[in-house]
């Protein structure tokens, strides 16, 4: 037998299984999956690897292959089946096969224990008696302090001896030698601190609850494992329906994992599946220390825990039995990874559930478009929940068209409803939020008199304001001169956007002089824990408005909100990727599900440059579906995801020319392979081309067929390999980018 094992070296060439010897004193132990050192290289060096199989056959001449030194001291074995599933994220994702084992293995070394240690006596009371006699005698302080101690209690915690008594570890070591005394220590798990408040409160299930709630069960009961979203509107109750069905899979003894956005991890949400699953609920988070996330992970392999609730990497937990997987908010970004492998957690998920027999619950307020897509073509399974749970309405939505602002002399920043309203609060004594829409903001130039936005003529994505003067397309390159005027209304207020959180602040300052205001933005929030204590402050009503970028919209109840104000639509609508209109509609619907969340009623403001563009009209309606059939049609027309794939392929170096030329035989070699299909576009210039003097190009390839963009990359992987040209460039693959480079 010999053992298949990846070398711990990330480089392209050694991207392959190495064969090795087992030696006999590791013949019985050693597993899939195990971390080893072996000899490598002339010297035979030694390095760490990972065992991925093994085979009966050598695959070299016998004399060749060398023995394995020693299963390395402190290394966390990962999972035989999560090794399967490094090898999926591999082959989907690109990059190599160490890069991916070391993602499924988000623990990566044995952290120390912790023990607690006791003393217990082992003498009966008149023996005690004497043995007390004696260290008073020969005056051994110390010993008698304990010995007293010991004969009332019988037993005494360890660190209490020393610290309390002041009782040395000599001495301790010199009673247990006596047999006067045992030590005996025990494992304590580090657990993060989670109080129970209050038991959970039997709730009626609404009607559509129940029908989601129903079809799981029936599915579940009869062992089909399929993949469900659950597109429910805002406090429908979709974190209820998830208990449930976590229930149902805790009854059959297997195991979920709940992923939540990191931001939206709070400690009411934990709480909530606290309250129905007890001390078998754990979490994973970036705050934990190594040694809570390590031993966390070990309740969780060692069967003591049912749910582990975390953000994406939370996903690798190596339950025994994983019978389903929820993803929250399964729209998010954050699902994203941006290491290699580029994974997405959700298609991720997909791949461990149909490798474990697991189902899958996606659920979302406002889904991403390739889950809804797939529920269209009957690959998932669509759960709806339109109504409320509670009685709350939902906001009522105000469109102000800030051409018309500008065309009656109104230059300020906030409409006059907008500024109305805010008054009319501020009177009231009720909180606002102002909500500036940076995301994927990258420098579009449009025409505040007419809306008018300029796009690239290839690709109908917003071009961006380059340093050089340049508008640039993001996706092909394509090049125009700035503009002075605008090319359909002949105004001059034609330019990028800029308005900052900090801007915003001064002027609500300058127009309500009365009123507290709260900011967060990157600034603010740099400082450790800035965040919570500005989500705080404004949670004790601190402040009459807060102030922010998207940060704010998340997972967060303010009950006293009863305005939000977007001050700026556009900004995301216009960024110069093919998201963005699905990404202005989920910040819309979820900035405005922030207005309203208590007893009073609440009202949105969106102030927008286009009101006619269908992602803010549905927004305002809070109407997905309307929403959904105009951006398929888009994305269909266009070729963008998910009607197609996009794989984008970064280089970057430090040679400017020799970049541009690579990036050109990569593009001439991608178009020989002569996918009919596939089109080449780029290569182009990223709006952040240089990073700390390293160029940056980017080449997409689009497809309609997934498995041929891998097949693909899987040649394009080889060419670069063979070429010297590209030993000193770096070339990353990703799948369907969630974000523009
Ligand atoms: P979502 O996750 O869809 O936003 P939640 O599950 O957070 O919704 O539910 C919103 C609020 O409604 C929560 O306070 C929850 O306790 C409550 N809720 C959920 N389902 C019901 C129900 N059937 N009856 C009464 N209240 C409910
Ligand atoms: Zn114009
Ligand atoms: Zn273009």
């Amino acid at each position: 037998m010999y053992a298949n094992i990846i070398i711990n070296i990330t480089h392209e060439k050694l991207d392959k299984v190495f064969q090795y010897r087992i030696p006999d004193s590791l013949k019985e132990e050693l597993e899939v999956g195990a971390e080893v050192i072996v000899p490598f290289g002339k010297n035979s060096r030694e390095i760490h690897g990972y065992v991925v199989g093994f085979s009966e056959k050598a695959g070299y001449a016998e004399d060749k292959i060398k023995e394995i030194f020693s299963v390395a001291a402190d290394s966390m074995a990962i999972e035989a089946r999560l090794v399967k599933l490094a090898a999926w994220m591999k082959e989907t994702y690109g990059g190599t096969m160490i890069q991916a084992l070391k993602t499924v293995l988000p623990i990566k070394r044995k952290e120390r224990e912790q023990k607690k240690r006791r003393l217990i006596c082992l003498l009966q009371e008149e023996e005690g008696q004497k043995r007390l006699e004696y260290y008073r005698k020969k005056n051994q302080k110390a010993r008698e302090r304990l010995m007293e101690v010991l004969l009332e209690e019988r037993e005494v915690d360890y660190s209490l001896a020393i610290k309390k008594l002041r009782v040395t570890a000599d001495v301790i070591r010199t009673l247990e030698e006596q047999g006067t005394l045992a030590v005996e220590s025990e494992r304590v798990y580090r657990n993060p601190e989670i109080r129970r408040d209050r038991p959970a409160e039997e709730i009626c299930y609404t009607v559509q609850q129940k029908e989601a709630i129903r079809i799981f069960s029936q599915d579940y009961e009869r062992e089909q494992y399929k993949t469900y979203l659950i597109h429910g509107i805002t406090g429908s109750g979709k974190t209820e329906v998830y208990i449930e069905m976590i229930g149902k899979a805790v009854e059959k003894g297997r195991q979920a994992i709940v992923l939540i956005p990191e931001i939206a991890l709070t400690y009411q949400t934990v709480m909530r599946f606290y309250r129905r699953f007890g001390e078998r609920v754990s979490i994973m988070n970036s705050r934990m220390s190594a040694g809570e996330r390590y031993d966390q992970m070990q309740r969780a392999a060692g069967g003591e825990v049912d749910v582990m609730i975390g953000p994406r990497s939370a996903l690798f937990t190596p339950f025994p039995s994983l019978g389903l997987i929820v993803i929250d908010e399964e729209h998010e970004n954050t699902y994203k990874s941006e290491q290699t492998p580029r994974y997405h957690a959700r298609e991720t998920a997909a791949a461990r559930a149909k490798l474990e027999g697991a189902s899958l619950v996606l659920g979302s307020a406002t889904p991403s478009l390739e889950s809804y897509y797939r529920c269209q073509s009957g690959e998932y399974r669509l759960l709806e929940l339109t109504r409320r749970a509670g009685s709350q309405p939902l906001p009522s939505v105000y469109t102000a068209d800030m051409r018309r602002e500008l065309a009656r002399g109104n230059r300020s920043v906030f409409s006059d409803i907008l500024h109305g309203k805010l008054k009319d609060r501020l009177e009231k004594g009720e909180q606002s939020m102002l909500f500036l829409n940076r995301r994927g903001y990258a420098g579009f130039i449009s025409c505040r008199a007419c809306g008018y936005v300029v796009k690239c003529p290839h690709c109908d994505v917003s071009l961006a304001a380059h340093n050089n003067g340049k508008l640039v397309c993001h996706y092909c390159g394509h090049e125009e001169k700035q503009i002075q005027v605008c090319p359909s209304c002949g105004s001059s207020h034609i330019g990028g956007f800029k308005a900052g959180t900090q801007q915003i602040e001064e002027l609500v300052k300058r127009d309500f002089p009365g009123a507290r205001v709260l900011r967060m933005d990157l600034d603010t929030t740099r400082k450790k824990d800035g965040y919570e204590k500005i989500l705080s402050a404004f949670a004790r009503e601190e402040a009459d408005i807060l102030i922010g970028t998207q940060m704010i919209v998340k997972g967060h109840d303010f009950p006293g909100v009863t305005l939000v104000g977007v001050l700026a639509a556009d900004m995301s609508l216009y960024s110069s990727d093919y998201r963005a209109g699905e990404r202005t509609f989920q910040l819309l619907v979820q900035a405005a599900g922030r207005a309203g969340r208590g007893r009073k009623a609440g009202e949105v403001v969106i102030q927008t440059y286009s009101p006619e563009h269908y992602s803010i009209q549905a927004a305002a309606r809070q109407d997905y579906t309307a929403f959904y059939q105009e951006e398929i049609a888009f994305r269909k027309l266009m070729g963008y995801p998910p009607a197609e794939h996009l794989l984008a392929v970064l280089m970057t170096g430090k040679d400017e020319i020799h970049l541009e030329t690579a990036a050109g035989y990569l593009k001439a070699c991608a178009e020989r392979i002569g996918v009919e299909t596939m089109d080449v576009i780029g290569p182009a210039t990223p709006y952040v081309s240089r990073i700390s003097d390293v160029y940056r190009k980017i080449l997409y390839l689009k497809c309609p067929k997934y498995g041929m963009l891998v097949k693909v990359k899987n040649y394009l992987e080889q060419y670069i390999q063979i070429n010297s040209g590209f030993q000193t460039l770096r070339i990353q693959f990703d799948f369907n980018p969630m974000n523009i480079f």
